[in-house]
């Protein structure tokens, strides 16, 4: 399906976690982040992941781009385990808004964006980013030169969007990406989401505390 010119949307894909276990050992002694957990994710699905803090979601979410290894258990993206996989392919396709956005505060915003199409030496790097800025409500440029320390909260998790969404990911993974926000900009921001889902239908896991 060509949704721009010049640019293919990637296939949507299938997740899923069985049984998966994760502690912590730490000085104070063993800490249980995911204790038998199973989830699927249908393909082009979005999974919201609700639960008080600490109840293990930022850890199940990275179960699936490999940054965590569970102890025991198996996670799969399109139906391969991801154990047995590249983990940096894996993470150039499964896209990734991190809790505080993650963005590299020593980059512009329109580096920070290209980044994995870069990574990736794409020779459509520059326009992937122009579509993923004009997606989040950036595309006249206006934030292009600034560094994320120069943007407000809400900003920067619009350009975190961005720069998951210019890679074309199969899956996205969400780590409370509306949180610590007003009101009115997390209103803004879930319209955002919405209308991208509309466009890009990716397969997403959501963590937020918010029932829209
Ligand atoms: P949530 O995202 O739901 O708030 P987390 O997945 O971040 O929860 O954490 C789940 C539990 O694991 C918490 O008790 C947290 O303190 C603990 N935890 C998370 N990461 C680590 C770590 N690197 N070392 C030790 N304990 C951790
Ligand atoms: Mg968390």
């Amino acid at each position: 399906m060509v949704e721009a010119p010049g640019l293919v949307v990637a296939p949507t894909v299938s997740l899923s976690a069985r049984g998966v276990i994760k502690r912590y050992t730490t000085r104070s002694g063993t800490v249980s982040a995911l204790d038998g957990v199973s989830i699927d994710v249908a393909s082009g699905e979005c999974v919201a992941l609700v639960g008080e803090s600490g109840s293990g979601k930022t850890t199940l979410l990275r179960c699936f781009n490999r940054l965590i290894t569970p102890d025991a258990g198996s996670v799969r993206v399109d139906d391969v385990d991801v154990s047995t996989t590249d983990a940096v392919a894996l993470r150039r396709r499964v896209g990734y808004v991190m809790q505080e956005g993650g963005l590299m505060p020593h980059w512009t915003v329109r580096r920070n964006v290209e980044l994995v199409p870069w990574l990736r030496a794409s020779p459509n790097a520059e326009s992937a980013a122009t579509d993923a800025m004009a997606l989040v409500g950036f595309g006249d440029g206006t934030f292009d030169a600034r560094y994320p320390v120069q943007l407000s909260g809400g900003q920067r998790q619009r350009v975190a969007m961005a720069r998951a969404l210019a890679a074309h990911p199969n899956v996205l993974l969400l780590d409370e990406p509306f949180g610590a926000l007003d009101a009115i900009t997390r209103a803004d921001l879930q319209e955002m989401f919405a209308s991208i889902r509309r466009r890009r239908p990716v397969t997403c896991v959501l963590v937020t505390h918010d029932l829209f």
